[in-house]
């Protein structure tokens, strides 16, 4: 029987575990909710506990894995395997996960930050279906990224590389990003950006619409309620998304200019708003882009959701031990 691989998504209210086969079958997949009571001090020991109890279940030995696979939030260092400064977990002190999960297992142990895991996910089994070079911009409450370049995950020297939410790319109006800095790609091209855009341009818009009345009236706005009126052809929305969609374009050309990826995957909560959106951003994109680029570089939404971190969680494992296809 070939060797399975299991992955972990690790997050601030559940934990997802998944069984994967090497060729990407999903096997089994269960989950449990994150305690992170006492500076998140259970959770490295409900993870272990809750692998022990799933093997046991499922009568597999530890013999039967190549690899455990872990995306994380926060700042990990992969080779250390280490995780600092993932704020919803309570993880503010570096966690040696790594070593906890070696000591509990003999089974080799890797881990990404959650990001790059995501992309390693629709690389594999996604909308990457399996391609050597692929991007992925996770759309979120912030934005996140993740580079694979000839079957490898590029990290950078500083472990930075992917880092697409803080390209720089507007200058007015240069809201401020949460790293410091002002102008970065995801304080326009998340969900809170698109509120951020939406807040800037009603106090300019003089026609009819219910978002601006929304905004004016001091209401909360969501980025899906700004989407679902731009497809229903409230102009301010439209302006608002249009402003959204240049960005993000503007950014894609930008990676597709330096690396020419097979293709550029749009994932993250913000991407249910389809092909309204991917056909947007590929207008600006292509505005935006030489012309061999724009007819190598394809873009594409995310076709896995939520399950991109656990096949990317294993997709960790295959590529560290070295399975390539
Ligand atoms: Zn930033």
């Amino acid at each position: 029987m070939a060797k399975k691989i299991l992955g972990i998504d690790l997050g601030g209210t559940s934990i997802k575990f998944a069984i994967v086969s090497q060729t990407g079958e999903l096997l089994e997949k269960w989950s449990i909710a994150t305690n992170i009571l006492e500076e998140g001090s259970h959770i490295i020991p409900d993870m272990i506990q809750s692998i022990q109890d799933h093997l046991a279940l499922y009568q597999l030995g530890q013999e039967d894995f190549i690899g455990i696979g872990m995306g994380s939030p926060g700042a990990v260092d992969a080779k250390e395997g280490t995780v600092i400064g993932a704020y919803n977990l309570n993880w503010s002190k570096k966690q040696e996960v790594k070593k906890a999960f070696e000591s509990a297992f003999s089974i080799p142990f890797f881990i990404e930050n959650d990001a790059n895991v995501a992309a390693l996910g629709e690389q594999w089994m996604g909308a990457g279906n399996g391609r050597a070079n692929v991007v992925m911009f996770t759309l979120g409450t912030g934005v996140g990224g993740g580079i694979v370049v000839d079957h490898k995950l590029i990290r950078g020297f500083g472990g930075c590389a992917g880092e697409v939410g803080h390209l720089s790319v507007v200058e007015d109006p240069a809201f401020q990003c949460t790293c410091g800095k002002k102008g970065c790609l995801e304080t326009v091209a998340s969900a809170t950006g698109l509120v951020n855009l939406a807040r800037h341009y009603a106090q300019s818009y003089a026609g009819d619409s219910q978002i601006k009345v929304q905004i004016d009236d001091g209401e909360m706005v969501s980025a899906k309620e700004i989407f679902e009126a731009a497809k229903a052809g409230d102009r301010f929305a439209e302006i608002v998304v249009n402003h959204f969609c240049h960005y993000l374009g503007l950014a894609c050309s930008h990676v597709a200019h330096i690396l020419n990826p097979q293709i550029i995957v749009i994932g993250g909560g913000v991407s249910a708003a389809g092909d309204y959106l991917l056909t947007k951003v590929k207008e600006h994109f292509e505005v935006n882009c030489f012309k061999q680029v724009k007819e190598s570089t394809q873009i594409a939404l995310a076709t896995l959701g939520n399950d991109a971190g656990l096949f990317g969680a294993a997709q960790l494992v295959r590529l560290e031990s070295q399975l390539e296809e």
